[in-house]
């Protein structure tokens, strides 16, 4: 039985796992080892780490666990339950080749996946020629030329046009056959966003970039594309614990999907937090890490509060 099962080992995950380590509980992280920013050439705005590769951080990040007694085990979780026999409760998890732990607090840092609108050639430039965060790739195509794809909704292409322009005043925003509405089309000019009319048949290699192909046959040569994902939590097993994940917005519009949990990680499941993007998309990898910290010292806390509950009922005979 560990204190603690982390199930993920990405930046939340091992973060999370750390401090467990150093808090003298002991602690395994299951991991199936397709961190979300895998094919980013570096990892951006992590403090003292800047553009470290991101298998370098996380090969780093489980030596560290190590060095606190945790265990790092390669696999995928595919269900985990309520173990009712078990003294002050506990929790099976189960890989999907059969093992089974046992733990008596459970950490859910799984992440989330992009789900790319469907372009030809648009998911295989993932990470390299097709972008969707400035503050990861923004600074390595300044002064470039890039287009944003108006793949979702409108207002939310006309916000990323807006945002890039502040690293190139290269930005071409290409739109499908609707129209910005309100004030946008000025605000666009004014910002020197060219529009581009038509619908994208295809992502290509071109000479120092990509072509956005558009259904006339016309295209438009860039750095790098701009196309938004829709953020689905990675938690399909969460099920078997009673959770369900939750629609997300912002600004109004729909992104997705999140593990909700309160300010310190804790689930509406007792005894189960989660960190990262599984409950926040938004978070960059610094944050993601910061909140399985967060979430290791509120179980921490939880575990101290049992433990010290049961020594006063020992005491008291
Ligand atoms: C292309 C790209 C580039 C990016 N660049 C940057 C950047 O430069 N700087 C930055 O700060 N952020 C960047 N990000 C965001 C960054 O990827 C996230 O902030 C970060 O990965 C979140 O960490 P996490 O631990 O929550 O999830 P992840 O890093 O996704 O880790 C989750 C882990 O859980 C595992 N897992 C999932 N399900 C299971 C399961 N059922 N059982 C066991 N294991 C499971 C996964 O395999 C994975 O290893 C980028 C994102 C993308 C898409």
């Amino acid at each position: 039985m560990y204190d603690v099962v982390v199930i993920g080992g990405g930046a939340a995950g091992l973060s999370g796992a750390v401090a467990l380590g150093r808090a003298r509980r002991s602690v395994l992280v299951v991991d199936a080892g397709e961190p979300r920013n895998a094919p980013a050439e570096g990892v951006h705005v992590f403090l003292s780490r800047e553009g470290v590769p991101p298998a370098e951080l996380l090969a780093a990040g489980r030596a560290e666990v190590a060095r606190y007694g945790g265990e790092v085990a390669t696999g995928e979780v595919v269900a985990a339950t309520r173990r009712e026999d078990a003294e002050g409760g506990g929790f099976a998890v189960e890989l999907r080749d059969g093992t089974i732990h046992h733990a008596r607090r459970l950490l859910v840092t799984t992440g989330l996946v992009d789900e790319l609108p469907s372009i030809p050639g648009l998911a295989e430039r993932w990470g390299e020629h097709v972008l969707h965060c400035p503050y990861c790739h923004g600074w390595e195509v300044r002064d470039e030329p890039v287009a944003v794809l108006a793949t979702g909704a409108l207002a939310t292409a006309v916000h990323q046009a807006l945002l890039w322009r502040q690293w190139t005043d290269r930005v071409t925003l290409v739109l499908p056959d609707a129209e910005p509405g309100g004030d946008d089309l000025e605000r666009l000019t004014a910002r020197d966003v060219t529009v581009v009319r038509g619908k994208v048949a295809a992502v290509e290699d071109a000479p120092g970039g990509v072509a956005v192909r558009l259904a006339d046959g016309t295209a438009v040569q860039v750095r790098a594309v701009v196309a938004g994902a829709r953020l689905a939590a990675r938690a399909a097993f969460v099920d078997s614990l009673g959770l369900t994940t939750s629609e997300l917005e912002w600004a109004g519009q729909p992104v997705g999907t999140h593990l909700p949990t309160d300010a310190t990680g804790a689930t509406a499941v007792p005894g189960v937090w989660a960190a990262g993007n599984v409950t926040n998309p938004m978070d960059q990898v610094i944050a993601a890490a910061a909140g399985g910290v967060r979430a290791a010292a509120a179980i921490n806390a939880d575990l101290i509060e049992e433990e010290t509950r049961r020594a006063v009922l020992a005491r008291r005979g």
